[in-house]
């Protein structure tokens, strides 16, 4: 088991915080945010603290991003969202302020509705020139 002792989700699976759970097995737990930004916000973690999705093994990852399908298709459902917002926020420059890999599910009722993800075009990028550095086989 890996775990944190200074990780606030570390203590929630430990039950040292309480958390309203919304699913629990054997390598994933989800519980409501605190904070939330729209009616039904969930976040889905692995119960083993990795930082970030990105350092996340890819078997744990998938059952993570399984279980947080499965919320989004029940916020559809039993709370009468008409979308999901999935949000993954990697590293301090994304916003990603607990540092225990974690999906945002964020059920979506109309565009006004608290949660805004503004994207500003950027101007004037040399698109082939990224693509010769991220490309990937
Ligand atoms: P992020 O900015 O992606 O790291 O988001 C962290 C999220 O964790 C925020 O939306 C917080 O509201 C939420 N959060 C922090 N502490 C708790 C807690 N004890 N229980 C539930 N959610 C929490
Ligand atoms: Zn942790």
């Amino acid at each position: 088991m890996k775990f944190d002792v200074n990780c606030v989700f570390c203590k929630i699976i430990d039950g040292k915080i309480p958390a309203y759970k919304i699913y629990e097995d054997n390598d994933v737990l989800a519980f409501l945010d605190v904070n939330p930004v729209t009616y039904g916000h969930t976040l889905v973690v692995p119960k083993d603290h990795y930082v970030s999705f990105l350092s996340t093994p890819k078997d744990i990852m998938n059952k993570v991003m399984n279980v947080a399908q499965r919320i989004g298709q029940v916020q559809m459902e039993q709370l009468g969202a008409k979308g999901v917002n999935i949000l993954i926020n990697c590293y301090e420059a994304a916003g990603q302020v607990v540092k225990h890999f974690h999906v945002h599910v964020i059920p979506r009722y109309e565009s006004t509705d608290g949660f805004k993800l503004e994207m500003k075009d950027l101007k004037d990028v040399n698109l082939p020139q990224v693509l010769e550095k991220i490309k990937i086989d």
